[in-house]
């Protein structure tokens, strides 16, 4: 290569590949974005050794990568967990579970009450290898006491329930599903470990859709498993066989996310407090669904298990789905968006959207009714948000009475 004169020069291909390969991000003070499939070993002995797990390390991005790993460390750590497992999508954790710890012959017990795509996931694939799916109402001990029996293998719930924010007592069904043999998992991702800590009041696992509160922002999916390091190694197992890994980018937001976690549950909690509060006074609202309300059915148990009630809420208009409709499509600063857990706050009417797969006869069984509407808080000033949810209330109660006017109207004409 002549190197004399600059315009003359080759195209170092080579250099474009290695040069600043080796550079160091350890003094770095935020965790470095590890974007990389494979890792290098430092002789063919290392390669063999990280292959067989006789030294620990990276082999391959599909199960360990350093990114995804200060991220698994950081919520098991917030957990009081031994491990954690981080995958694609909270789906994917779910999976990750069941593909982990299912064998045919075996059943599953879970609460009706749970995630819709958790339940679609149980019925469609888990029957299909030969395990039974056994749903029971949330809060009904005996219901949970009848069904885990010695071929219970996992026991799962979720607990505030989505949307009606129905609360499991965790304690006591740990209890009925370890005197079974039985384990037990939490989906945590309502209240995250700001206010929960599933593996304190038993849990074997808790389970996280990462991309709700835990990012907080609506911009990343992923999914997180913690538990004992031995449950933890059985996930990993899977992860690196079935590949339903979490993506080093999302871990990266994610790590980010969970500085600012506390911060943010304390900020919407206080204002769906503020706003359960609020709705219950209003003349079109029949019911609130909140367990910071003291009128919760279950406010004593909460206050025991959580150390806070979460941004999540929901309430019951008079006038059924048209009322609810109109009164969503009034909202200017509430978005309507079916997600939750974002910065941002959002609305949702169940029956027609996240419960829209239910009949009409589940749907009144499971307590969501067509009148019934979810709130997401966000962190918006709390007067605006007020100020927004009253507007929409104005708008129906004048749209009602225009329309009993002109009935009126032609009653006195005819
Ligand atoms: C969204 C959600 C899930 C599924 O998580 P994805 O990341 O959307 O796959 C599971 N459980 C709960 C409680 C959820 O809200």
């Amino acid at each position: 290569m002549d190197h004399d004169t600059p315009h003359s020069r080759d195209f170092d291909a080579s250099a474009a590949l290695h040069v600043g390969r080796g550079e160091d991000f350890s003094d770095t003070f935020c965790e470095p974005l590890a974007m990389t499939s494979a890792y290098t070993f430092a002789s063919a002995r290392d390669a063999w050794e990280k292959f067989t797990g006789q030294q620990p390390g990276n082999v391959y991005s599909r199960f360990t990568n350093p990114t995804v790993r200060a991220f698994e460390r950081r919520i098991a750590s917030l957990e009081g967990a031994e491990d954690a497992a981080a995958f694609a999508s909270g789906m994917g954790a779910i999976a990750g579970l069941c593909q982990a710890l299912l064998s045919q012959g075996e059943n599953i017990v879970c609460s009706r009450d749970v995630f819709g795509t958790t339940l679609s996931a149980l019925r469609n694939y888990m029957g299909r290898f030969g395990v039974e799916v056994r749903l029971v109402e949330l809060t009904d001990l005996d219901a949970w006491q009848r069904n885990i029996d010695s071929r219970t293998r996992l026991v799962l719930l979720e607990s505030p329930s989505n949307p009606v924010l129905k609360i499991a007592d965790i304690g006591e069904i740990s209890r009925i599903a370890h005197a079974k043999g039985a384990l037990l998992a939490v989906d945590n991702t309502m209240l995250t470990p700001v206010f929960q800590s599933p593996h304190c009041l038993g849990a074997d696992m808790v389970v996280h859709s990462a991309g709700k509160y835990i990012d907080g922002q609506g911009r990343a999916l992923a999914g997180v498993v913690t538990g004992s390091a031995a449950l933890i190694s059985e996930l990993r197992g899977v992860l690196r066989t079935l590949g339903i890994s979490c993506s080093p980018f999302n871990a990266w937001l994610l790590l980010k996310s969970l500085e600012t976690l506390e911060v943010r549950m304390q900020r919407v909690a206080s204002s769906a407090l503020e706003l359960a509060q609020w709705l219950r006074e209003q003349a079109l609202v029949e019911a609130v669904y909140y367990s910071g309300l003291t009128e919760h059915p279950q406010h004593a148990l909460a206050c025991r298990q959580q150390r806070g009630h979460g941004g999540l809420l929901s309430f019951r208009m008079s006038g059924g789905q048209a009322a609810a409709w109109q009164w969503i499509d009034a909202l200017q600063l509430v978005a309507r968006c079916t997600n939750i857990g974002d910065t941002r706050s959002m609305v949702t009417h169940p029956a027609t959207t996240t419960h829209c797969r239910l009949t009409w006869e589940e749907r009144q069984s499971a307590g969501i009714p067509d009148g019934l509407v979810r709130l997401s808080v966000g962190l918006e000033r709390l007067d605006d948000l007020r100020c927004d949810l009253a507007r929409a209330f104005a708008e129906v109660e004048h749209g009602r009475r225009h329309s009993s006017l002109s009935v009126l109207y032609r009653g006195l004409a005819s």
